[in-house]
């Protein structure tokens, strides 16, 4: 059974990533995959024994409080260290490095399991946005709405190079990547609208070679984003 987890929805829901979770349990089903989604509220115990994880975008009050949560008992950064896969988008992005500053301007502690720094911008980037991703052959399109802007230190890959919209604000790129830790600006939900995405997670995650149910209409629907998003 794969075992995803969305974390701590009630903060972290609020740009409606909720729909990774059911994106990937669906498309892993297609695939013979049997899959379970759990939710795991702030005020419960992150399990250390899960397949994925997801965090979501959220308003930063929201966001500093899911960070505090999960700085009890490092329970992520162990699934992690286990070979577990973890998608953050947007806050979950900047919660999961290794600073940002809160809504009073504060600089935080992030949980460090992605060198990046995150601090506030002079404009917030609303709008459409369009990366080339750099762990596949393939554009993703997304939705991004975010004050803060990311630097990545050394040892972690861009999630992708931006050709429509913002991305982390510096050097072109969106995102960044370190072995199975994702994190990106894309919200959409990012798995929804790029179908091609979470089949490449279910491959990672579970080795198997065979996430290849060709799921048309989802394809074409990309494909139009895509098309769409200039
Ligand atoms: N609060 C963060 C920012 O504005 C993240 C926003 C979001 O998750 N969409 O940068």
């Amino acid at each position: 059974m794969l075992t995803i987890v969305r974390i701590h929805n009630e903060l972290l829901g609020t740009y409606g990533d909720r729909g990774n979770a059911d994106v990937l349990a669906f498309r892993a089903h297609l695939n013979g995959i049997a899959a379970e989604v759990i939710d795991i509220s702030y005020l419960e115990t992150l399990p250390k024994s899960a397949d994925i994880y997801l965090m979501g975008g959220a308003e930063d009050a929201a966001q500093a409080l899911s960070l505090s949560a999960l700085q009890n008992g490092g329970a992520l950064a162990s699934a992690i260290s286990q070979g577990a896969t973890l998608l953050a988008i947007c806050a979950g992005f900047q919660i999961i490095g290794e600073s940002f500053t809160d809504g009073l301007g504060q600089e935080i502690r992030g949980l460090g399991l992605l060198n990046v720094r995150t601090t506030p911008g002079e404009q917030r980037f609303v709008g459409d946005i369009k990366v080339k991703a750099s762990f596949l052959d393939c554009e993703f399109t997304g939705f991004e709405n975010h004050g803060g802007r990311t630097i990545l230190g050394e040892g972690v890959q861009p999630f992708g190079n931006v050709l429509v919209g913002h991305g982390n604000g510096a050097e072109s790129v969106d995102g960044a990547i370190s072995e199975n830790v994702f994190g990106t600006y894309l919200h959409g939900p990012v798995l929804a609208r790029n179908p091609e995405f979470a089949d490449f997670l279910l491959a990672k995650t579970t080795g198997q070679s065979t996430i290849n149910y060709v799921d048309d209409l989802a394809v074409e629907y990309a494909r139009w984003r895509r098309s769409v998003t200039k």
